[in-house]
């Protein structure tokens, strides 16, 4: 044992308890660090030696035109119909800038980079995912608020493409015909309209920031995130053919919209009940200047030049949701039964009640998650193994379980 602790890593030094894994070699030992430290390298040099022969392996961009990307859209993402049809003209428009000849004239398409607004919950991550999946290009989800203005503790804002890097094996040419995806925009709104007293690193100045990438410049990229450090080797990225897709929840937007609406005296041109239909959706009516009024400046707002807006999900949205997507969660329960040669089956009452309970403790898409869970969970739990073949979910059954469960310990706003 004593002998044990003077074990450490040769490449970096660091002890043995210092560390969760050292590999032992003939003459030294290696460290879990270390190891990816390397990998990071190898991957790095490889893609350096394959630049010239840009083939970009397993990424072959295929463009299709805005109905076949909304009907594909259609199989994942239910309902959000405006939402998908603006995507599909941006994102075609976007890869159309991207591969088109050169003319030789002054036209220069500029970068439809995307901002979508809706309630959590309501797919936005799933849209742009499901476009990325479609156009076969790389493809980061990043966390605006991770990033603060550089020089503070947080991230800084070139590590969201480190992000995408990692997630096509540092093939840059791919990398720079990517996605990402860039959630909880509206994190970063400037607080108030007095921008000078504060500092506010995480911000406004992450806005100031993000705006280059945005448009299209070269980055160095940390490969590994995190803060640049100098003795780290950086990546060159150009932004430029990088579609950014931005989304946020924009909480209290709705009363912004309101106030612009009611103040600018225009009303609504419809009869009383689709005024107030209008009403219950405000965030449809969302334009630029709301998302100036919340905090967005208008700098970043003008390389984000598409804007469009998701709908709450209703109760028979909830319901298509369990069932209708390719990959729908009931599809994925039924198959995880039929790996084990079960047949599942759920009654159109039980999809029904956990729809009710999704909407009733407020728990949106994300929650028909965990409503699935609580009631299925006893019998992944006992069925493996007992040779059963069949299993139909009742509707006395799914109550029995969901009120065993801890969900049902949520008190119901
Ligand atoms: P957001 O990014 O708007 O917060 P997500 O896209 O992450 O929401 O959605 C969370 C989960 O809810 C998704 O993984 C998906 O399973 C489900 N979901 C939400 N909205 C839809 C929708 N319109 N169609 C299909 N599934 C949806």
């Amino acid at each position: 044992m004593a002998k044990q602790s003077h074990l450490h890593c040769s490449f970096c030094g660091r002890n043995r308890d210092e560390v969760k894994i050292l590999i032992a070699g003939q003459e030294g030992h290696i460290c879990e660090n270390c190891v990816e430290h390397a990998q990071e390298i190898i991957a790095q040099e490889l893609n350096l030696k394959n630049e010239n022969s840009i083939s970009s392996s397993n990424f072959k961009l295929s463009v299709r035109k805005p109905a076949e990307i909304k009907t594909f859209l259609d199989e994942y993402v239910i309902g959000q119909d405006y939402a998908k049809k603006v995507l599909s003209v941006a994102v075609y428009n976007h890869y159309k800038r991207i591969t088109q000849k050169s003319y030789n004239d002054d036209v220069e398409i500029e970068k439809s980079n995307i901002i979508m607004v809706g309630e959590t919950g309501t797919g936005k991550t799933l849209l742009a995912k499901t476009i990325a999946r479609m156009l076969n290009v790389p493809f980061a989800i990043v966390d605006a608020t991770v990033f603060t203005e550089a020089g503070y503790v947080g991230e800084d804002v070139e590590s969201m493409l480190t992000r995408l890097l990692q997630n096509c094996n540092y093939d840059v040419a791919a990398a720079e015909r990517g996605i990402v995806y860039v959630d909880e925009i509206d994190k970063i709104a400037r607080k108030g309209d007095n921008p000078s007293i504060t500092r506010d690193v995480s911000g406004e100045g992450v806005q100031q920031g993000l705006l280059k990438m945005l448009e299209g410049t070269e980055v160095l990229v940390p490969p590994q995130g995190g803060r640049k450090h100098p003795e780290q080797k950086m990546i060159k990225v150009d932004t430029k053919n990088i579609l950014f897709i931005c989304g946020g929840a924009f909480d209290g937007m709705d009363k912004v919209i309101a106030r612009r609406v009611n103040t600018n005296a225009i009303g609504f041109n419809v009869n009383r009940d689709q005024q107030e239909m209008h009403r219950k959706n405000l965030l449809q009516f969302v334009n630029a200047q709301d998302l100036k009024s919340f905090g967005l400046i208008p700098e970043l707002l003008g390389r984000l030049p598409v804007i469009t807006y998701l709908n709450p999900l209703d109760i028979e949205t909830l319901r298509n949701i369990l069932t209708e997507p390719k990959n729908s969660l009931i599809k994925q329960y039924k198959r995880l039964f039929e790996l084990e040669g079960i047949a599942l089956t759920v009654t159109e009452e039980v999809l029904n009640f956990m729809v009710t309970k999704a909407m009733e403790y407020k728990l949106g898409a994300r929650g028909l998650r965990s409503i699935c869970e609580s009631i299925l969970t006893d019998a992944m739990f006992e069925m493996p193994g007992k040779g059963e073949t069949q299993l139909e979910i009742t509707l006395d059954y799914a109550e029995r379980m969901f009120s065993k469960s801890k969900l049902s310990l949520l008190k119901v706003a």
